[in-house]
């Protein structure tokens, strides 16, 4: 009888939650079992808080948005897409709105809302919630029997579904396990990398710049054969090693070989005025600070923080009086407030990435069931598997129709 089959879910994030959901919606008996005192640690800092749960494109446009094996997901999105992953939260009470680019956030601006729904689907199809920390999957001749936790019992199972998340804010609860147990079972685990992560510039300047914001900025990356790789507009901050914030984290994600590639972004602060009307702006600014000194003449111009750094990058001794400054210097600094450029050092590490790219081999998995072709009976869904996405809620999108499919097969 169906009702007798027994499934163990490990990790309640978003992809565990929503198997769990899914597989208890089959009359399956259900162990979600979760670490963390409470679910979905990780999706209450998504989004800034609010959770960005996916994105309102296409089925083609969360493809292209994933540019990690995003092939393998064609059954997962088809089965369980966008669209019904918000009639899903619709359903179940949650209001939900699309901002720009697509953005698919909850009304009320509350990612705890979004774990309160996924709680409700748990209780309305009786999952059984164990707190405990599993340390092994149990399989016998090609096949799962259970899971062993920490303090010593064992929850024997026909299906075991691994959701433990990637390697990234391990304070999450996200600490790798997962990618463990599959390697134990015969999987291949391929390199854990971060992604959507801030980054490390050779300018030492960013240091002087470190916690301002700056929105409204464009910024395009090359690489070193002068090769535009990246654009993107919006909010970048400087950091004590470098940058971080949206746009920056994108970018990351696009520079496929930091390790052999010499990366350099280049910041255009004033994105909507051309090089001309920006001197001319400049000129205005000049003539209403002709008394001044240059470093006291900049402060219409740009943030306060800023005004010493692009002073001494510009080259223009910041004690010559404005009116003596020439053509020639006006247009160096409008060069530089049009194109501010930073080398790229290197990326953050793997605990520091919004997601960790790399995971269990998809070749090894079954794309329309999301089982295991090693061990029969496993299953995985969400950041384990070697897939992610960029911003925009393709993260989430991934982790819920990976934890539809293994919730419907399992
Ligand atoms: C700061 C931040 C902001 C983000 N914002 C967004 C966003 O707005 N939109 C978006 O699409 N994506 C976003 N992401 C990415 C997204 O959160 C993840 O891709 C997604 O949460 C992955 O879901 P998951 O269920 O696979 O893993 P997780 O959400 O990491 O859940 C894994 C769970 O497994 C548990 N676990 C692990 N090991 C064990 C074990 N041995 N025993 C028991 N339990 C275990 C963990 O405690 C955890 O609760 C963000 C990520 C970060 C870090």
């Amino acid at each position: 009888m169906e009702s007798e089959r027994r499934v163990v879910v490990i990790g309640g994030g978003a992809a565990g939650m929503m198997a769990a959901g899914t597989a208890g919606s089959r009359g399956l008996k259900v162990f979600l079992v979760e670490k963390n005192n409470r679910l979905g640690k990780k999706l209450l800092i998504t989004g800034k808080g609010r959770c960005n749960i996916t994105n309102n494109t296409d089925v083609e446009g969360l493809i292209e948005n994933v540019p990690v094996n995003g092939s393998f997901l064609y059954s997962a999105f088809y089965t369980f897409s966008n669209t019904d992953l918000m009639n899903f939260f619709r359903e179940y009470g949650l209001e939900l709105k699309v901002e720009r680019g697509g953005r698919v956030f909850p009304l009320s601006d509350k990612a705890e809302d979004v774990v309160k729904t996924l709680e409700k689907y748990l209780r309305r199809n009786n999952v059984n919630l164990i707190k405990g920390e599993a340390v092994e999957v149990i399989a016998e001749q090609g096949r799962v029997n259970g899971v062993r936790l920490k303090d010593g019992r064992t929850i024997y199972s026909d299906s075991v579904i691994i959701a433990t998340g990637g390697a990234s804010y391990p304070a999450t609860g996200s600490t790798g396990d997962g990618y463990e147990f599959a390697r134990r079972l015969g999987h291949t685990i391929t390199p854990l990398k971060p992604s959507l992560v801030p980054l490390e510039t050779k300018e030492e300047w960013v240091k002087e710049l470190q916690g301002l914001s700056l929105k409204n900025v464009s910024i395009t990356v090359m690489d070193d054969k002068n090769k535009k790789v990246y654009q993107d507009f919006g909010e970048m901050l400087f950091t004590h090693y470098g940058v971080s914030g949206p746009i920056i984290l994108s970018a990351s994600s696009h520079m496929r070989d930091i390790k052999n590639t010499s990366y350099r972004i280049v910041i255009d602060l004033k994105p909507a005025l051309s090089e001309e009307q920006l001197d001319k702006r400049i000129q205005r600014d000049f003539e209403k600070y002709s008394r001044k000194h240059f470093i006291n003449a900049l402060d219409d111009l740009l943030p306060r923080k800023m005004i010493p750094v692009i002073v001494k990058l510009s080259g223009i001794p910041g004690d010559k009086p404005v009116n003596q400054i020439t053509r020639e210097e006006r247009r160096i600094l409008a060069a530089l407030l049009k194109g501010l450029k930073l080398n790229i050092r290197g990326v953050r590490p793997l605990k520091e990435a919004i997601v960790t790219s790399g995971g269990v081999k998809v070749d090894e998995i079954n794309p329309g069931t999301m089982e295991s072709k090693k061990i029969k009976g496993l299953y995985f869904a969400g950041e384990v598997i070697d897939v992610d996405g960029y911003t925009g809620g393709f993260n989430l999108q991934i982790a819920f129709s990976t934890g539809f499919l293994a919730g419907s097969f399992c």
